[in-house]
């Protein structure tokens, strides 16, 4: 079957299998919006946020870029993506902000080694405005590139003001989250350890998560 005959079938499917549970919610939905979190991460196919979060619709507001970038404020080019963050944050106050970066991103191979996107302009030019500030050794494994890029997202976000001001008064967190695709795995950056732990601890069996670690980033 072709592959875009997949999605149409898929939402055929959808569309007969909602409970009245799922016609409920979208009902309640219809008339407003208030997420918890503001997940911001890359455009990659193999990352859905919704997927290893279960999260259901209304609770996730998300903002997709390649390489999960956070812009500059003096960066006139990017304010589509401040707008939609600062959306997030003021009007409809989310209680956290995730950054989440994924393992073998294309985008962190592309801001450590510039030259491979030279003749995609606007992809030069996004990659040129992403690593702004961000030293990347392109001797590095993708994993480590992957974690500075995260890490550095986090750290533009904290100096917007919109966002600085509501960490402060403690209504804010920030967690950074790196996502294995191998295995489907994430770890989060520990503020306290300055490590990259796991999300959840399993128990020696791996069957019983432990209440997930909520790192804060700030
Ligand atoms: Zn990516």
């Amino acid at each position: 079957m072709d592959r875009f005959a997949r999605l149409l079938m898929g939402y055929e499917q959808f569309r007969g299998s909602l409970s009245e549970d799922d016609r409920s919610l979208f009902q309640e939905l219809a008339t407003g919006q208030s997420p918890s979190t503001l997940y911001i991460t890359c455009s990659d196919s193999r990352i859905d946020p919704s997927l290893f979060t279960k999260a259901k619709p209304g609770e996730l507001f998300v903002v997709r870029n390649a390489g999960n970038i956070v812009p500059c404020c003096d960066n006139a080019t990017s304010k589509a993506d401040l707008g939609t963050i600062q959306f997030a944050v003021e009007v409809l106050k989310v209680e956290h902000v995730v950054v989440c970066g994924h393992s073998n991103c294309g985008a962190v191979i592309a801001m450590s080694n510039p030259e491979s996107v030279r003749s995609f302009p606007y992809l030069e030019e996004w990659i040129k405005l992403s690593k702004d500030g961000l030293d990347l050794n392109p001797n590095d494994s993708v994993c480590v590139n992957v974690r500075k890029n995260v890490l550095h997202q986090v750290g533009r976000l904290k100096k917007l003001d919109f966002v600085k001001s509501r960490i402060e008064d403690g209504t804010l967190r920030l967690h950074a989250w790196v996502f294995s695709i191998e295995d489907a795995s994430i770890e989060t950056y520990s503020v306290d350890t300055e490590q990259w732990v796991s999300l959840i601890n399993l128990n020696e069996k791996g069957e019983e998560p432990t209440p997930a670690r909520r790192q804060q980033a700030n």
